[in-house]
């Protein structure tokens, strides 16, 4: 009956995904705050703690971003559809990665500019 049942799943897992992002990511942001507050006396250990944090928070704000795109593409009937060339994206991939919003073709393409961007320290893309 439901034409949409296979997408239900997924956007069932999305949502709860974006919850569990979105409260990860206001607990770093928490973090980062108490850690601005510190007596400067105490930076430097903790110097490099602090860009962990902020990678964190940076690739959690992508995976964000991507669950969000994710469930408007649901929305509008084109999930599963890639954003960039309009390729239909690999089941096996959506299974994998119910998030994914471009074909391994484009999302290879994305990481190669990404990471000439940032050479270290990503996570989850
Ligand atoms: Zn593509």
């Amino acid at each position: 009956m439901v034409r949409e049942k296979g997408l239900e799943r997924e956007k069932a897992w999305l949502e709860k995904e974006y919850h569990n992002t979105l409260a990860e990511l206001e607990r770093l942001r928490e973090v980062l705050r108490g850690e601005v507050e510190m007596d400067l006396d105490e930076i430097s250990p903790d110097l490099y703690e602090r860009d962990k944090t902020m990678a964190l928070i940076q690739s959690l704000e992508m995976r964000l971003d991507s669950i969000k795109r994710a469930l408007r593409a649901i929305e509008k009937g084109t999930y599963g559809i890639c954003e960039r060339c309009g390729a239909p994206i690999d089941p096996a991939r959506l299974e994998a990665r119910p998030d994914a919003t471009l074909c391994l073709k484009c999302q290879s393409e994305l990481e190669r500019i990404v990471k000439r961007r940032r050479v270290k320290g990503e996570m989850g893309f």
